[in-house]
């Protein structure tokens, strides 16, 4: 290969699995041929009978068999929309916002009139709207306030084989409701793996089959081990795009930095090899993405040139892109995992399962026979990989998840009718979370405070900030960086100009730290009256900034609702960083000797990130929003603190509750008042009902 030997290709092993079924090209048809190619088109009528005699349904069909943007049309055309809305909900944003505007394009509407979405500060619905996609975030957000959820007809659980935390608790949710409304039909669309637990767990309901129609996917195995697997894919996808024949390529990988290092260097490559290559067409398709990009990894692909889609796991299930015949699977994904020794989730790099392996393998069989890459050993594959992966309830931390159902009124947690129950060690410390930041009073009864708390879709610890600042008189500051935390990556650092770009965010810095540096960033923005121009010749993206703009509208709309002040410290800095102390003060560490930081709450050791304001000047005492795992242990988005603020703004967990601090006789009779409360539902009462 002309300069692309930098090292050899892995070696693979061969493997083929999948059936031969024949299905013509499709890209060239009308829209409303497509259509009717879909595997489910001929399954229309059937399907709209089973709905019809069946209150709830699970379906399975292979990806891309039409299920997310068919099941809610057909049921439309049926007459559903005469008693409500049809909901779909999607595990991702970025799944519910696509999926709603191909489904407006198909319907003949404009997005918001009778198609329309609605994610996380961003609702784009009308009053015409029959057919609506949303987060399962979202739907699990409507039921709190209308717990029969009388505005629908049809609710259809999608891709709820992925079990967010959201998914399950609607699980249990609608598993009752369906039993109050039986005018109310439920769909829930799963992996066929799956199935028959979802069907056992809904009564025993029928499951409703799609044939699949794919064609064979060639497996090969990496005969090594893969010591660096960002490495191996991208010179597998070079060597793919080198010497195989035609058919585009997607390469999963675990997240933002690792895609757009991928792109960059993939850019860079081709730059490189010129004439010498055919046109290789690179995009990027992961959560943050700007949705104009998002349309574009759609468009099919001209002749004679060549698409790579660098994905996380969004490409897995949740969007299906066509004519691809290769994957790239390096075998890992990016999941949140709560540590309850640390009591706060981290993004962890994990194995992904055996499920998850044949899901990606199955996207290289969709237009035509493809190949799967796996940068990773057979023996791996049978013996290391777990069969499925674990529901994220079971993994994360319940923090928000118990105050919200508690504000919903659901009291007896543990007698929730869970389909996998959460450990009760995460329970209660979910629970201690919740009385450390005030949500909860010593009975584990809702507060005042987190009744407020619940009103906002975010974390605990950011409500409490929030809240804290309305009291500190700093609101209008901590609004603008929550809204600047949540929106993801702001700064843009392309790998050619990468001195000049840390030259100009270095301009930003602030001493007190990141927190403080993203409000100066987005009030210079502002000061600039938003201009895009003055984000580019700052290295900032405009769509990270437009996004932290938008969350800052919703957020102030919330507070308004509530009659919550919004308030300006002026040059006042030391409230702001209180009220980060106030939310954050889990997230404290000290300046250790040996190097580094320890942390308060369980003495280990972290680092301050290489990109943070702090990073020179390593402050005695910090605060961190979180910590990200890559070589080291690091602290990103860090503030600079005076500790004795920790003892005055969380006394709870300062004073009295810091576990570290307590023999372990003393946690046990700390702890177990609150676990008693589990097995006594009826004690447990909302803090509303006592005034
Ligand atoms: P399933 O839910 O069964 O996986 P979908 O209903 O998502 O299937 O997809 C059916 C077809 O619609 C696929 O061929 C897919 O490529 C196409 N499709 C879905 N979303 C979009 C989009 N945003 N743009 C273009 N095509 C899309
Ligand atoms: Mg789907």
């Amino acid at each position: 290969g002309a300069g692309l030997s930098v090292r050899s290709m892995p070696e693979w092993k061969k493997e083929s699995y999948g059936k031969t079924v024949t299905f013509g090209q499709k890209s060239s048809l009308s829209l409303q041929e497509q259509r009717q190619s879909l595997p489910i088109y001929r399954l229309k009528n059937e399907l709209i009978k089973a709905v019809h005699h069946n209150q709830v349904l699970v379906v399975i069909g292979e990806t891309g068999s039409g299920k997310t943007t068919q099941v809610t049309q057909y049921l439309a055309e049926a007459g559903y929309t005469a008693g409500g809305k049809i909901v779909c909900t999607q595990p991702r944003r970025v799944a519910a916002e696509s999926v709603a505007k191909r489904v407006a394009e198909e319907y003949g509407c404009r997005l918001g009139e009778e198609v329309g979405y609605c994610i996380r500060f961003d609702d784009h619905t009308g009053p015409d709207t029959v057919i609506k996609y949303m987060t399962d975030g979202m739907l699990l957000r409507e039921i709190m306030v209308d717990r029969n959820l009388s505005g629908y007809s049809v609710v259809m659980l999608d891709e709820a084989h992925e079990r967010t935390i959201y998914t399950d608790i609607l699980f249990g949710l609608l598993k009752k409701l369906i039993r109050r409304r039986d005018d109310l039909k439920l769909i829930v669309t799963s992996a066929t793996l799956d199935a028959e637990k979802f069907s056992g767990y809904f009564f025993d309901c029928n499951i409703f089959t799609i044939p699949g129609r794919t064609f064979p996917v060639e497996i090969l195995y990496a005969k090594q081990p893969e010591s660096d697997y960002m490495d191996a894919a991208l010179i597998t996808v070079l060597q793919i795009h080198m010497s195989a024949p035609k058919g585009d390529i997607l390469l999963f990988l675990t997240g933002q930095e690792e895609i757009d290092h991928a792109c960059s260097y993939l850019h860079e490559k081709m730059k490189k090899l010129g004439n010498d290559a055919p046109d290789l067409l690179i995009y990027a398709a992961y959560g943050a993405l700007p949705s104009e990009m998002q349309s574009k990894i759609f468009e099919p692909t001209p002749p004679g040139k060549r698409k790579v889609v660098v994905a996380t796991n969004i490409a897995e299930a949740s969007i299906t892109i066509d004519g691809i015949y290769y994957v790239v699977d390096p075998g890992f994904a990016k999941v949140n995992v709560y540590n309850p020794k640390r009591g706060l989730d981290s993004l962890v790099i994990t194995p992904i399962s055996q499920a998850s392996a044949k899901q990606r393998a199955g996207r290289a069989g969709r237009t035509g026979p493809g190949k799967c890459y796996r940068l990773y050993t057979e023996s791996a594959y049978r013996n290391e990989m777990p069969p499925t992966s674990t529901p994220e309830i079971q993994r994360i931390n319940l923090g928000w998840t118990v105050l919200n159902m508690k504000a919903m009124g659901i009291n007896e947690l543990v007698a929730f009718d869970f389909m996998d129950p959460p450990a009760p060690q995460a329970l209660t410390s979910a629970m201690e979370q919740l009385y450390s930041l005030g949500a909860l009073d010593e009975e584990g009864l809702l507060t005042k405070l987190g009744r407020k708390m619940a009103e906002f879709p975010q974390e605990p610890p950011l409500s409490k900030m929030l809240l804290a600042s309305v009291d500190l008189g700093c609101s209008d500051e901590i609004v603008t960086i929550i809204a600047m935390i949540q929106t993801g990556n702001v700064f843009y650092r392309p790998r050619e100009k990468q001195t000049q770009a840390d030259r100009k965010r270095g301009n930003f810095f602030q001493p007190e730290g990141d927190h403080i540096t993203l409000l100066t960033m987005y009030q210079a923005w502002k000061a600039k009256q938003f201009s895009g121009p003055w984000c580019v010749e700052n290295f900032l993206q405009i769509s990270s900034l437009r996004r932290a703009q938008d969350v800052r509208k919703q957020l102030l709309e919330i507070m308004d609702r509530y009659r919550l002040d919004v308030v300006s410290a002026g040059n006042d800095l030391t409230k702001v960083r209180r009220a980060i102390a106030a939310g954050f003060f889990f997230n404290a560490a000290k300046k250790d000797p040996q190097g580094g930081y320890r942390t308060l709450a369980d003495h280990q050791q972290v680092y301050i990130h290489p990109s943070s304001a702090l990073f020179h000047q390593q402050p005695e005492w910090v605060i961190y929003n979180e910590i990200v795992m890559t070589s080291k242990e690091y602290m990103r988005e860090v503030t600079a603190i005076n500790p004795a603020w920790l003892v005055e703004l969380a006394p709870r967990f300062y004073k009295s509750i810091d576990p570290a601090k307590m023999s372990k006789r003393k946690r046990q009779e700390r702890l177990e008042p609150l676990h008693d409360r589990y097995n006594e539902p009826n004690s447990w009462r909302l803090s509303k009902r006592r005034g």
